[in-house]
């Protein structure tokens, strides 16, 4: 159905249940209240000319605002639009005019990011752009103020003008591997695919979600959001920006029951000084995914942090997102060793990425998925959606899987990240795996890089505990060669202070190849 309808249907069995919840400003929606503040949002932009289709730009950090933008757009058929808050004025131009935006919503200034100053410089380029207001400013009370201009009758009757399939979002994709991408999504892709992850994780209203991944991203606002809201759970916002210590706190003080993040989320909130000092007691689950999960990392998650049934997701933006999903019995092998099995009303297949034809179980390939959440496509990049998606809607996601026997999905890398070193491939994650192990090494990646004699040859690049005290590059290779074939072993190192990273905390592995000789 629909996500408003949906929403309806939330407050009427939900409604003195909490639904959101802020922990920096200590303000409190329940499911009545924060369903009549949809409304009202939904009537002022209504009244602010938005008709269905029309696209409506989110360009803010995570606050409640956001929530409510991403349910009264959906309520009025407008297509929201996530825009990364990392963005600087030329990529923000860039998704202005590529999705056509005409009503923009964005935070006035956070960190490092004066988001008003950065619209005054692309505002006069973007002449479909009608109208900006900032959330905390007049020009969002102005907004809200024009709600009464449109009756809940016009409300009604425009919301019985959707369809399930109608478009109404458009997510970029992380840029992980190059320029994102606008995977365009309707309520159908998005409300099923969060709907089925809390089912999976177990949701019910006694549950409080405590989310400090960016609602920007799908993890954010479908697995989160949609996710929470569809199971009568309460989403609570910890801080407007990753900080492990507000995460901790606000899983302390709000008794939340799970707890969602990247792995380099849990990996900060586990490294904290003063970690033990927190009451984690309350916590039962939670969801980690984008990218792999350190063994070391997950087994203190579950023991330190109370996570007994974390939960393990696989996907993509293109997916809606998610694909695969471990389970809540699942042992900490499979939750470790695989990314779960796939999800209820989807299929998936692993192929040869040259001749397309599915793998033996056991064997890696490319993975590739098909049903409700595949979505609708490029926005108006009608080329790279038919590279994406295939005659028969299989989408071709451009990661290497392996389908176990027992059905679970091993992820082993990217088809763009797999290195080819005189003729052997080789999947990076595996050498990264085995080198976190290394006593000198407190994070890892590997990348392929150019070679005269091996077309490529590897290259690890180190975040050392000590900075004063690195790995020497013998020191690499020798713990190597004991545990990996020959050609596996990195024969490159560079030592680094941090990683180049993505807004959703993912490494952005073109970039580390780029710097290498420079
Ligand atoms: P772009 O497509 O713009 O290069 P991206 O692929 O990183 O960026 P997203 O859609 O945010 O953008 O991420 C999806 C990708 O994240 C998947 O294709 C996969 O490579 C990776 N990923 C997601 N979940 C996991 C997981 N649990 N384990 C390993 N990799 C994962
Ligand atoms: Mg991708």
């Amino acid at each position: 159905d629909t996500i408003g309808r949906n929403l309806d249907r939330a407050v009427e069995t939900f409604g003195d249940r909490e639904a959101l919840v802020d922990v920096v400003s200590g303000r409190r929606w329940t499911y009545t209240e924060f369903g009549a503040a949809v409304d009202e949002l939904a009537r002022a932009l209504m009244a602010s000319g938005v008709a269905k289709g029309d696209r409506v730009g989110i360009w803010a950090i995570n606050c409640p605002e956001w929530v409510l933008v991403q349910y009264a757009t959906a309520r009025i058929g407008a297509i929201m639009v996530n825009i990364n808050p990392a963005y600087r004025a030329h990529e923000l131009e860039y998704v202005l005019k590529q999705a056509g935006i005409s009503l923009l919503v964005s935070s006035l200034a956070h960190r490092t990011s004066d988001y008003r100053a950065l619209v005054g410089q692309v505002r006069a380029d973007c002449p479909a752009l009608r109208a900006v207001h900032y959330i905390g400013d007049p020009s969002w009370d102005e907004l809200l103020a024009t709600a009464g201009s449109v009756t809940p009758e016009q409300l009604a009757a425009r919301e019985a003008e959707l369809s399930c399939d109608d478009p109404i979002n458009i997510q970029y994709t992380s840029g992980t591997t190059g320029f994102p991408k606008g995977a365009t999504l309707s309520h159908h892709n998005i409300l099923n695919n969060g709907y089925f992850v809390g089912e999976l994780v177990g949701y019910t209203e006694a549950d409080r979600v405590c989310l400090p991944v960016p609602f920007y991203h799908c993890f954010g606002m479908v697995m989160g959001n949609l996710g929470i809201t569809s199971h009568g759970a309460c989403i609570v916002i910890p801080a407007p920006a990753f900080e492990a210590a507000a995460v901790l706190t606000a899983v302390q003080q709000e008794r939340c029951t799970s707890l969602y993040g990247v792995p380099t989320m849990f990996i900060a909130e586990l490294n904290l000084p003063d970690f033990a000092s927190y009451d984690l007691s309350s916590l039962r689950t939670g969801i980690m995914a984008g990218s792999p999960c350190p063994v070391e990392v997950m087994k203190r998650v579950v023991a330190e942090m109370h996570m007994d049934e974390v939960s393990i997701c696989y996907g993509m933006t293109e997916t809606s997102p998610v694909s695969t999903q471990t389970r809540r019995d699942d042992d900490l092998e499979r939750r470790t060793g695989t990314v779960g099995r796939v999800m209820p009303h989807i299929e998936v297949k692993v192929v040869d990425p040259v001749t397309g034809v599915t793998t033996e179980r056991g064997t890696a390939g490319e993975l590739c998925t098909r049903g409700y959440s595949v979505m609708l496509g490029y926005w108006e990049q009608p080329e790279r959606t038919a590279e994406a998606i295939d005659a028969g809607r299989w989408m071709h996601t451009g990661d290497l899987a392996v389908m176990r026997e027992d059905g679970y999905v091993q992820i082993v890398g990217r088809i763009k990240d797999m290195i080819i070193r005189g003729g052997e491939n080789v999947y990076p994650r595996e050498i990264e795996e085995f080198l976190y192990g290394h006593p000198k090494i407190a994070d890892v990646q590997v990348v392929g890089v150019p070679d005269d004699t091996y077309g490529e040859e590897i290259l690890a690049c180190v975040i050392p505990r000590s900075p004063a005290d690195p790995p020497t590059l013998d020191e690499v290779t020798d713990y190597c060669r004991e545990q990996l074939a020959h050609y596996k072993v990195p024969r490159r190192l560079r030592i680094l202070e941090d990683f180049p990273m993505t807004v959703s905390g993912k490494v952005r592995k073109i970039e580390l190849r780029e710097g290498y000789g420079q």
